[in-house]
């Protein structure tokens, strides 16, 4: 996203986008969260600096969550490098190229689709005992509704009809910027956009959830009946050792109450298994809450320690990488089976689906109930010419885990 922000920013009378040298510039955008994802960045960084040896870019500049983080090791670690940016400066990049400062409030979208991830604050308040987000990304920032609003009526102008709001945590959003929690505001000004058929919201935070977000999912037909809330754990023990905030109780309380006032709503959330303070007991009580909230969609990791977190400096990380393993094995073992049964309960049913793309004689479709890239997807025989970001009405006729088949209702 920032890279679309960026290139939208870049006047184009003076700037285009090539594939080959020779380059002027030749711009690395760098993610810094996880060890795969560091290996990955710099890899790419080392491949930019033999082709500047090779004579193909004139400078090589870096930007992103990698050079953020590690803004004091990077330079000395790869000096060919011309400049470094840190994740949140993308105007001082611009002023390097020479090009105007910007608001950000469009994006140049390389691959066209329905659907478009729209950032509403950047940066995290909370200090989760495992998580180096907030040393990375910074506190918290909401992006002003007037510029969100503006955003999505450019990618609505060009064929996006569904946003999916993301943030570090979007249930904060508002509190820095108007001294309350207005997501609900936000749903309410982009759901006025012409073109948004549908908003999404990902990474909603379970502490003081905003009540007026429920009424508008429940309300706002714009609003899709999905919710993405990471819980992590369930035992009061564990969670108070992440820095949650929240204690089962609580927890218990918004799930209910998500499933009393958005009747339907298809909730996705995230876990963690083999935190410190996770023994044998703290493990049962979250396989036998996931059993209980059933969930329609979980993903679980394995804790590691990341390097600066509290988690990493105070905690012992104590449950052994094998047990790790069985117990997150265990738990989509036991998910597997819930996701299961909910999919095959929409067998029969007709829902309304967007194409995501065509492959071959196939549309790769989602409804309401299922976020691109984390969730299945609704596989229809292609009958007729259907281009990628229209809307169908389709009846199940099969499902997996994951995937559900349709057919064209009549
Ligand atoms: S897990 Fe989410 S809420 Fe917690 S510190 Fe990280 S970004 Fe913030």
């Amino acid at each position: 996203m920032d890279t679309e922000h960026l290139l939208a920013a870049l006047p184009a009378d003076e700037f285009s986008v090539a594939e080959e040298g020779p380059l002027d510039y030749l711009l690395y955008n760098t993610c810094g969260f996880i060890g795969d994802a560091k290996e990955e960045s710099i890899n790419a960084i080392f491949e930019g600096v033999e082709a500047k040896r090779r004579g193909e870019t004139h400078e090589l500049l870096v930007f992103g969550c990698l050079s953020e983080r590690y803004a004091n090791q990077m330079p000395e670690l790869i000096p060919e490098v011309d400049a470094w940016f840190g994740a949140r400066d993308l105007n001082p990049l611009l002023r390097y190229l020479g090009a105007p400062p910007s608001r950000f409030t469009r994006r140049r979208q390389e691959n066209r689709r329905g659907y478009a991830y729209l950032k509403i604050s950047e940066g995290c308040d909370r200090r989760c005992s495992y998580c180096a987000i907030p040393f990375i990304r910074g506190p918290h920032k909401s992006v002003p509704i007037e510029d969100l609003v503006s955003e999505a009526t450019q990618l609505a102008s060009e064929g996006v009809s569904e946003l999916i709001l993301i943030a570090q945590d979007t249930t904060f959003y508002g509190l820095d910027l108007y001294g309350r929690r207005a997501l609900a505001d936000v749903l309410k000004a982009l759901s006025e956009v012409d073109g948004i058929e549908r908003l999404r919201i990902h990474y909603s935070y379970p502490s003081e959830f905003p009540e007026d977000v429920l009424e508008q999912m429940a309300s706002n037909p714009k609003v899709c009946k999905y919710l993405d809330i990471p819980l992590q754990h369930i035992s009061d023990g564990v969670l108070g050792c992440m820095h949650r905030h929240i204690d089962a109780a609580g927890t218990r309380s918004i799930i209910r109450r998500l499933r009393e006032k958005v009747p339907g709503v298809v909730l996705r959330t995230t876990m963690i298994v083999g935190h410190p303070g996770e023994g044998p007991d703290e493990f049962q009580e979250l396989l036998d809450f996931v059993r209980e909230a059933r969930f329609e969609r979980l993903g679980a990791f394995t804790y590691s320690e990341e390097e600066g977190t509290w988690g990493a400096t105070h905690l012992e990380d104590s449950v052994p990488e094998e047990e790790k393993r069985r117990r997150l094995d265990e738990l989509m073992t036991l998910q597997s089976a819930i996701s299961l049964e909910f999919n095959r309960s929409r067998i029969g049913t007709v829902e309304r689906v967007l194409v995501d793309d065509v492959v071959g004689d196939t549309l790769v479709c989602r409804s309401q109930y299922e976020s691109p890239e984390v969730d299945g997807e609704i596989l229809v025989p292609k009958t007729a010419d259907v281009p990628v970001g229209s809307y169908l009405s389709v009846r199940i006729t099969e499902a997996d885990e994951y995937d559900l088949k349709a057919v064209p209702a009549t």
